[in-house]
């Protein structure tokens, strides 16, 4: 069998236009009532701080590391989407929790935290392109082409945290785990200990993002890029035969983050001849071969590390989320380590960048004034089945 080709596919979503005066109608599910402050606002910051005190314990604003910094300075704590939702269960005297991140992440936020807390998301745009390319019809479709190949019943679903709560609810349901680029390797070994036996042995689905599941096979787990194949939910029974689906041990996903998809092979190869003796430090969710490329390996919370840890003078590239490497590099400067930046294009995610000030004033002051706006809620029965993948992966060993 030849390995699948590490190409990356359009985004069926069309990218999300920003701005105040954009086209509603064009943009999924934004919804602004009242008065959303104009971006030139000179009064935006003290606005912020107003609504903020004026609310006090009763709100819990979170912001994801990938945040712009004039969101950043208003959260009561950052990080990944999976420290920010447990910092919010952490709160339970927080009636609201402002998540200032992407709409699967309010989700999860939702799902961990308890029935009197409410999640807001100040721009209801703020989608993720990763987690919008496996929908809940494509994956169960999936399911019938993997029943069908005679392989559902060695398969368990593994669910990247970047990922509707749909997607963790059929994880859930189907006996699988969630996991964040922190623990991929971890989840891989469990779910490859549940199931030893049938046809071509234990497999694991792993959805949306094909890379992290390469990566962590290949680069972690001494797997062959021959044991993975790419199931793409565009084709016919995925672009896959069934002895192909029998053959296989990682069932990838055909999905990508549109951030970390963008870096290659000669943005590491420029960056090597630009700046000599840098380190370039990257997050799984990149390609295979820059990932292969790479000096160092990891997710959000290790690029934050290493660079912390890293001694005075030296040099880094890091390809992860522009508005995070921004910031370490502003962070580091005065230590003398240079950051840079591993792309020579700008890039940062464009949903991300949907929550600016304006939106989030609009979100507290609605707020402060007793109007619960933006509210994201999962139903029950998907929040039931989702957790369930959820504290899967909390005991996993
Ligand atoms: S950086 Fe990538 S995975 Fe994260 S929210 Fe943006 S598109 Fe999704």
């Amino acid at each position: 069998m030849t390995a699948q080709p590490l190409d990356v596919q359009p985004t069926p979503l069309a990218l999300l236009l920003l701005g105040r005066e954009s086209d509603t109608s064009s943009e999924r599910g934004v919804d602004c009532p009242g008065d959303l402050p104009a971006p030139s606002d000179p009064d935006l910051v003290e606005r912020a701080r107003a609504a903020k005190a004026k609310l006090g314990e009763r709100v819990f604003v979170l912001g994801h590391h990938y945040q712009r910094d004039e969101v950043i300075e208003f959260a009561d704590v950052t990080g990944d989407s999976f420290k920010l939702a447990r910092d919010a269960a952490a709160r339970p005297e927080a009636e609201y929790i402002v998540f200032c991140g992407v709409h699967f992440m309010a989700e999860s936020a939702d799902i961990l935290t308890s029935a009197g807390q409410q999640v807001v998301l100040p721009d209801l745009a703020a989608g993720c392109s990763m987690a919008d390319m496996a929908t809940a019809e494509q994956v169960a479709e999936c399911w019938d082409v993997l029943t069908e190949a005679g392989v559902a019943d060695v398969t368990v679903p593994v669910s990247y945290m970047n990922s509707s709560a749909d997607i963790k609810a059929f994880t859930g349901r189907h006996g699988g785990t969630i996991c964040t680029s922190s623990n991929a390797r971890r989840a891989l070994e469990w779910a490859f200990g549940q199931k030893t036996a049938g046809a071509g042995g234990g497999k694991v689905l792993f959805l949306p993002d094909q890379h992290l599941g390469r990566n962590t096979a290949v680069r972690d787990m001494g797997m062959s890029l021959e044991d993975c194949v790419v199931y793409n939910p565009h084709k016919p029974n995925g672009g896959l035969t069934a002895q192909q689906l029998r053959d296989a041990k990682m069932i990838l996903w055909r999905g990508h983050c549109s951030v970390h998809g963008r870096f290659s092979l000669d943005s590491v190869r420029e960056v090597r001849d630009r700046v000599p003796g840098v380190n370039v430090l990257v997050h799984p969710e990149c390609k295979h071969e820059v990932v292969a490329a790479a000096d160092y390996v990891g997710s959000t919370e290790y690029i934050i590390r290493t660079l912390e840890e890293a001694p005075a003078g030296s040099k880094w590239a890091v390809g992860t989320e522009l508005n995070l490497v921004r910031r370490l590099a502003n962070r580091h400067a005065d230590e003398g380590k240079e950051v840079v930046f591993l792309d020579r294009t700008v890039c940062f995610c464009s949903t991300m960048n949907r929550i600016d000030l304006p939106h989030l004033v609009w979100a507290l002051e609605s707020l402060a004034d007793g109007r619960l706006v933006n509210r994201i809620q999962v139903d029950d029965e998907t929040e039931k089945f989702a957790k369930l993948a959820l504290e899967r992966m909390l005991a996993l060993p």
